[in-house]
């Protein structure tokens, strides 16, 4: 299996990517799954799971939570996490049944620091995953993702973090079976391109300014 793990639809001040967009690209970059995570928000990834009637390709129902210590990411939810406190979005996300994953967590940029503040060993317990490659994070900053999760043995995610249409599918997680057993398991592989993110990023950027 392949799948896209962390992207964004308008309903993300950042992007611009409609539902019927987002689902149309997936399958046509050979994606089997995505996951719609958008910024305290869940309305988007509602709306291209009920477009999607392939039985062969998941939508899974994320967010992208900014909590008081950095970006986390939740799949599988029923309802929006409304909760900013770290400690209280994972025990709201827990009681869902969601999988927790630490976005980018050594993301930095020329705007602002992005970094997850806990060090990931502390909270190595309470979550699923870390996501060792971002398509619009810095390879050495994916690569301390990635060398904090070989050393803690913590299971591997990436994602596109697509906010427009050329950034959908730049990268994957790859596993077996269900996404679920593989992270349980540890069982996923990442690979990705960060060719596009920086442009991706920028046009966010001025998107944020302009709307
Ligand atoms: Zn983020
Ligand atoms: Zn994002």
């Amino acid at each position: 299996m392949k799948y896209d793990l962390h992207m964004h639809t308008h309903y993300s001040r950042c992007s611009n990517l409609k539902p019927q967009t987002i689902l149309k690209l997936a399958k046509k970059r050979r994606l089997d799954g995505i996951a719609i995570t958008d910024h305290h928000e869940i309305k988007g990834a509602l709306e291209v799971k009920k477009l999607n009637n392939g039985k062969d390709f998941e939508v899974i129902i994320g967010e992208e939570i900014s909590t008081n210590y950095g970006d986390v990411l939740v799949y599988y939810l029923n309802k929006k996490i409304d909760a900013i406190d770290f400690y209280e979005a994972v025990d709201e996300a827990k009681k869902q049944g969601a999988l927790i994953v630490i976005a980018h967590p050594f993301r930095t940029t020329l705007v602002h620091n992005h970094k997850f503040q806990l060090p990931l060993e502390k909270v190595k317990n309470k979550i699923d995953a870390v996501e060792c490659f971002n398509a619009r994070t810095l390879p050495g900053d994916n690569k301390k993702a990635d060398n904090a999760a070989d050393k803690l043995s913590i299971a591997k995610t990436a994602g596109s973090d697509s906010h427009f249409f050329f950034e959908i599918g730049t990268a994957h997680t790859i596993f077996d079976g269900s996404l679920r057993k593989a992270l349980k398991t540890k069982k996923t592989r990442i690979e990705g391109t960060i060719m596009f993110g920086a442009f991706g990023g920028a046009l966010s950027y001025l998107r944020k300014i302009i709307y």
